[in-house]
């Protein structure tokens, strides 16, 4: 059997959670061949639950690990970020207030280092993730 079609469902990654989702686009191959999968990624997003968060004033963060993510110093993209499967969400207000920084409207998530949610969870309680 062929599992190739020619047309697929659209997916984005959720930049939170790193789960793929159905954004509810369908791709169509140009020419009509049977070139694609049943599912096509096409970048990154954010999943129902994790957008809903987003539009309630939250902001992720995301714990990863440096010794094994891509990038060192530079700001990390998200396929560079190795995860570590723990995450909280704060108020946007609320982490700016903590980290003293501005953060920016359309900002959905952040990455911090190892340690940095346990330290807020002593702090604060955040948003069960
Ligand atoms: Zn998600």
């Amino acid at each position: 059997m062929n599992d190739k079609s020619h047309v697929s469902l659209e997916q984005h990654v959720c930049l939170v959670c790193g789960a793929a989702f159905d954004t509810g686009a369908i791709l169509l191959d140009k020419r009509l061949r049977a070139s694609m999968k049943h599912h096509t990624t096409t970048g990154w997003g954010l999943c129902p639950e994790h957008q809903k968060l987003f539009d309630d004033g939250f902001v992720a963060l995301i714990e990863c690990d440096p010794q094994r993510s891509g990038a060192h110093g530079e700001r990390m993209k998200p396929e560079q970020a190795h995860r570590t499967g723990r995450l909280a969400h704060l108020r946007r207000t609320v982490f700016a207030k903590m980290f003293n920084v501005p953060i920016e409207d359309k900002l959905p998530c952040v990455f911090v280092e190892p340690g940095v949610i346990e330290k807020l969870q002593t702090m604060t309680a955040p948003a069960a993730a």
